[in-house]
């Protein structure tokens, strides 16, 4: 396993992160919506910086027909508590061609938050097939499959403490 971004940079940019949350929310009261699985650790390290009062909801979505081209997403795990009126940020690990977070995003803005921001602890612009605002991106990556920190390859390397790369 080759290390692509290891924990001493994760946790000083996600604490960089931290703190333009917390001067952008002013002591509000804040929902993170955590895509699962993916964004717990990222999530976690977020939160646990942030001296605002977090409330924590979690959507498990998948792409399903499969193919890249024509990948449409279905929600596995649905939200539970009520959202509207809420200042929502979504949580995510990474960003590829975007159609995960395009879709929830629209899904949440039809729940009629008082404002939705996001967040990805990584992006691959490489890989962009619709274009998304992400408002707090962690750091941009080549187009390199990548796992840890809560990223996966078939369920496993998600606890490791850094993101890494399988040649
Ligand atoms: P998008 O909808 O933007 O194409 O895909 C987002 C999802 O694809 C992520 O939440 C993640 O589950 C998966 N994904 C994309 N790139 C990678 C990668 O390099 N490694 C892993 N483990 N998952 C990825």
């Amino acid at each position: 396993m080759d290390i692509l971004i290891n924990e001493e940079k994760l946790q000083k940019r996600i604490q960089e992160i931290a703190k333009e949350i917390e001067k952008e929310y002013e002591g509000k009261q804040i929902l993170f919506l955590g895509v699962l699985k993916g964004s717990v650790p990222f999530l976690w390290e977020l939160a646990k910086n942030i001296k605002n009062d977090i409330r924590f909801e979690f959507i498990e979505v998948s792409s399903y027909q499969g193919t890249e081209s024509t990948g449409k997403i279905k929600i596995n795990k649905d939200i539970t508590q009520s959202i509207t009126g809420k200042d929502v940020i979504i949580v995510e690990d990474i960003v590829d061609t975007g159609r995960t977070l395009t879709f929830l995003k629209q899904y949440i803005l039809e729940k009629k938050p008082n404002s939705l921001k996001i967040a990805a602890l990584l992006s691959k612009p490489s890989r962009r097939v619709i274009e998304i605002d992400v408002d707090h991106i962690g750091f941009e990556i080549e187009d390199k499959f990548v796992v840890g920190f809560g990223l996966d390859y078939d369920q496993k390397y998600r606890n490791l403490p850094y993101v890494g790369y399988i040649e």
